[in-house]
């Protein structure tokens, strides 16, 4: 589905990517893991062209998406993501948000957008909740509905940017189970995470990112629980 081949990303005097090299399979679930400003985040927004690649190519289905006459609207129809803190629009209803760019930027018919968005949010037992604002839900609810949001275009990839990091640890739980039953349904996700132990879970593979360099990659029982490099042992070291 996704295949990333020697990205460099600069900010200013800061080389932030140094030639990154990542593939995500249909089905496959990858999660990346490293120090804070190791330059997961900064990866995840040139796959969504929120930012632009100083060098190197990004191909989503075998098609550049780098390319600059790529059309970034329709890239990001088919790759959707989800960040930390859940964003969602205070003043508009749960239904609002998530109907909003299906609607008013992929010109989705609002009807049908509806119709969709309802579905999804029955699936995850939010439907009573379409019509509240939403600071009425509490911050799992809110960040299961940007994942809802982010899964309406029906996308072929889905980035999740340490989506449970900003949530009470009681909340957590809501959001790994969703997950784990969008990689049951085999929706094929990439992930930045800070919690080893949903790597682990949901995981087929960990890369660990250090210095804008992929250092290792491979199971999560082999990255995480045998690891090869030094540089990933003194990271789990410092970790745990
Ligand atoms: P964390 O675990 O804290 O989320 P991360 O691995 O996601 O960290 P990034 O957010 O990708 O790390 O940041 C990598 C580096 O790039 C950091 O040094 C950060 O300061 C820098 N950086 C990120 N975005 C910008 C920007 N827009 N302008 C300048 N520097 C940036
Ligand atoms: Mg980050």
């Amino acid at each position: 589905v996704l295949s990333v081949e020697g990205v460099h990303k600069v900010f200013g005097d800061r080389h932030v990517l140094r030639g990154i090299s990542v593939d995500v399979d249909d089905h496959q679930v990858v999660a990346l893991i490293g120090a804070s400003g190791s330059g997961k985040s900064t990866l995840l927004r040139c796959i969504n062209l929120l930012e632009p690649v100083d060098d190197g190519v990004i191909r989503l289905d075998g098609a550049d998406i780098t390319d600059p006459r790529a059309d970034p609207d329709r890239v990001r129809r088919r790759i959707g993501i989800v960040f930390q803190a859940y964003n969602l629009f205070p003043h508009m209803s749960v239904l609002a948000n998530v109907t909003l760019a299906p609607v008013h930027v992929h010109r989705v018919p609002a009807a049908q957008a509806r119709a969709k968005a309802l579905e999804l949010l029955a699936r995850i037992g939010l439907a009573d909740l379409a019509g509240a604002y939403p600071d009425r839900l509490s911050g799992g609810q809110q960040q299961r509905v940007a994942i809802v949001r982010a899964l309406m275009n029906s996308p072929r990839l889905l980035l999740l940017d340490e989506v449970t990091s900003a949530l009470d640890p009681e909340l957590v739980g809501e959001v790994l189970a969703l997950i784990r039953d969008l990689r049951a349904e085999g929706m094929t996700m990439l992930l930045a995470t800070h919690e080893m132990g949903f790597a682990r879970q949901v995981a087929d593979r960990v890369c660990f990112l250090d210095g804008g360099t992929l250092v290792e990659q491979g199971p999560p029982e082999q990255v995480l629980g045998d690891p090869q490099e030094p540089r990933t042992r003194q990271f789990l070291a410092r970790i745990i």
